[in-house]
């Protein structure tokens, strides 16, 4: 069964467009954290964004690049925010969203480092790079 996304590329489901080319799409989200947050998305359909080979996910990013200044032209916004998330529809996604402050786009409450803890995770990560 085709994602959520892959349909609304081929036009099965409704969808505002914002951009697109032979590779990629972007559209408005459907419940948006702020106006014009916009989905960019690799027409492939892959799950993870950090699961596409090297140059996809550098072309997915240039895509994503025109689009946040055409949004931030438009909206007048300060920052164009990038989240990857992913949770909901297993297609790799980038959300764009114009910001102007901070609360524009609440961040959970984040914890102190146990620079210990912090130490041996960072070695072990390391490791496998
Ligand atoms: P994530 O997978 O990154 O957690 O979230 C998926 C995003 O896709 C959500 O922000 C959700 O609002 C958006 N979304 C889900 N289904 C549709 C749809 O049918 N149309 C549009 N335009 N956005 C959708």
């Amino acid at each position: 069964m085709a994602s959520i996304f892959t349909q609304i590329v081929q036009g099965e489901i409704p969808s505002h467009r914002v951009h697109e080319d032979e590779a990629h799409y972007a559209f408005l989200d459907i419940n948006p954290v702020q106006p014009g947050h916009t989905l960019v998305i690799p027409k492939r359909e892959v799950d993870e964004l950090f699961d596409l080979p090297a140059d996809e996910l550098a072309a997915l990013w240039q895509f994503a690049q025109v689009v946040a200044a055409a949004l931030k032209a438009e909206t007048g916004c300060a920052r164009v925010v990038s989240v990857v998330v992913g949770y909901e529809v297993p297609h790799a996604h980038i959300h764009l969203i114009p910001t102007s402050h901070l609360e524009d786009f609440p961040i959970p409450p984040r914890g102190t480092l146990d620079h210990t803890a912090a130490a041996a995770l960072a070695a072990r990560v390391h490791a496998r790079t």
